[in-house]
């Protein structure tokens, strides 16, 4: 089979948290910035069809496409180096690959065989791949966990396929490993990249390159027994110290002469990339001039993955304006302990994240009411946008018991509730009630939505006309929208006849989006309304 896309492998070696993704997403740039058409894909080989079910204490942040797909957080990641959109297509685990494969057993596609890993599912996901590439010179694939493991097997099979079955030119397999520092013997250590290259010469896939993960510089004669123990070309021995900031990642592999090996290998006709603008940015986080301080009100605070998008997107915006943003976390149940002033005082702007459940919600509700009340900057993502609407109705217009349903089901005043037929991205009447299973029930990816004149929100996007990205279950209730106009917060936006986006005129700085404006930002291109409360809450200082 010949493809005209070049696809490199990336997988892992020794142990987990290697940095894979961010190996991947820097290859991937780099490319990019030397003017190939690049793309990419994870490879997640757990059991669930998508991480949408699994908690963001178990998993980290679910990242969501355009089209909807609740995904992997590196894709997240891919989106922000890359500038780019990538969809369902650039996900896969081992649940929709299974699924899809007992799916065709079931309508009879295979009469007559008997359905087995090799060749069945290997075929499945090797389709998969192949799909993913279509239309680029470059796919990126990124194989999650670590080589060894038992599910990653079928990958590695399909990996040792696709190299095998293409020009060697073609495919690259980009191994990443560790390389430790035994304190007591003051070395560098190499023999766990050798067992883990032996693991994968086992499999029947010999590496192209090695990235080794390292606390210390990787000397000229270690990265020589590497490249002589494990038959890698010496330059494409590559050495990956932690990095101050992730984006730094692609100017240290070209520092470290990832380029030539790459060029070499895929017979490249490109000249080297450029990365003018890319290093001004990173140079400005790492060097920020100004500097704010954000009060960050969430729940899953212990890990912060969970936000993951999110910090990235406000980082964007601080290398854009040169800014340090010191996150303040305020947890809401602290805050329903000790009171607003008490943990959010010090900070310049307010920020209410995205969640679900109704616990902390007090707390997210009296920060909302401090920023509203004292004038401080606030930006209210999602959950955020709900309660905010919730303390308004509660505070001001006087309608005492307005809530979610989410948290009561009940409840009379319903200012937050849940409508059963909806409109899909793909433009399918969908439906949801009280009683929907929970995966993949939710209103997810883009939608378009048209900002009122003279909002906040239609200075911040210029067009009138955008799309921003969603995964929530619950909607404003419209019921409320004359009473909440005529008291001060106006609706900026709408998406079809929801309620997409409000704000208080009266107030210095003060929206509130349904969407999630986080996962439409990259380095390159911070997201407006992120960035224009950065630089609110520069203006109030
Ligand atoms: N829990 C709310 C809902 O489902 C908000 C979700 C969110 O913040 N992503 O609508």
């Amino acid at each position: 089979m010949n493809n005209k896309c070049n696809i490199i492998f990336v997988t892992g070696g020794v142990l987990s948290s290697l940095g894979k993704g961010i190996t991947a997403a820097s290859v991937a740039t780099i490319l990019k910035h030397s003017g190939y058409k690049t793309t990419m894909l994870k490879i997640d080989p757990y059991l669930n069809v998508d991480p949408g079910t699994m908690s963001p204490l178990e998993h980290g942040e679910v990242f969501v496409t355009d089209d909807g797909a609740e995904t992997d957080l590196d894709l997240g990641h891919y989106e922000r180096f890359l500038n780019t959109n990538l969809g369902k297509k650039n996900n896969i685990t081992t649940g929709q690959i299974y699924s899809a494969v007992i799916k065709k057993e079931r309508q009879g596609k295979y009469l007559g065989q008997t359905i087995q890993v090799i060749p069945h599912i290997v075929d499945e996901i090797k389709t998969a791949i192949y799909k993913a590439s279509k239309g680029f010179e470059f796919l990126i694939v990124e194989l999650g966990g670590t080589v060894g493991d038992i599910e990653g097997a079928p990958f590695l099979e399909a990996v040792r396929e696709i190299i095998f079955e293409n020009d060697r030119h073609q495919t690259m397999n980009i191994h990443v490993t560790l390389v430790p520092f035994l304190k007591a013997a003051g070395e560098l250590k190499t023999k766990p990249t050798q067992h883990s290259v032996q693991e994968l010469r086992r499999i029947g896939i010999q590496p192209h390159m090695l990235v080794c993960r390292c606390e210390k510089n990787l000397p000229e004669q270690l990265k020589k027994k590497l490249a002589f123990s494990c038959d890698v070309p010496i330059d494409a021995v590559i050495q990956a110290k932690d990095a101050k900031t992730i984006y730094a990642v692609p100017m240290e592999f070209l520092q470290d002469g990832i380029f030539e090996p790459l060029a070499k290998h895929f017979k490249l006709d490109k000249t080297r990339p450029d990365m003018a603008k890319w290093s001004l940015l990173v140079e400005n986080l790492l060097k920020p001039r100004q500097k704010l301080k954000l009060a960050f009100v969430g729940k899953y605070l212990k890990l912060k993955e969970a936000y993951k998008s999110l910090l990235e997107a406000i980082s964007h915006s601080g290398a854009k304006h040169s800014v340090k943003v010191e996150i303040v976390w305020c947890d809401s149940e602290d805050i329903e302990k000790v009171g607003a002033s008490e943990i959010l005082g010090e900070c310049d702007c307010v920020l209410v994240a995205g969640g679900f459940g109704d616990r902390g919600i007090q707390g997210k509700i009296e920060a909302i009411k401090y920023a509203r009340t004292n004038d401080i900057p606030y930006l209210g993502i999602c959950l955020g946008m709900q309660l905010a609407i919730v303390e308004y109705l509660q505070n001001v217009v006087g309608v005492k018991d307005a809530t979610s349903v989410e948290f009561d089901e009940n409840t009379k005043e319903p200012a937050i509730y849940l409508i059963e037929q909806f409109i899909s991205t793909t433009g399918e009447q969908q439906f949801r009630t009280t009683k929907s299973p929970l995966g993949g029930t939710m209103r997810l990816g883009a939608y378009d939505f048209t900002a009122k004149d003279g909002t906040i929100l239609a200075k911040a996007y210029k067009e009138k006309k955008q799309s921003e990205r969603h995964r929530h279950r619950y909607e404003v209730n419209p019921v409320y929208k004359d009473r909440l106009q005529k008291a001060g917060m106006i609706v900026s936006a709408h998406s079809g006849k929801l309620i997409e986006a409000v704000e208080i005129p009266s107030h210095n700085w003060f929206v509130a989006v349904q969407f999630h404006p986080e996962f439409t930002s990259s380095l390159e291109y911070p997201n407006p309304i992120i960035d224009e409360f950065i630089k609110a809450g520069l203006d109030g200082k």
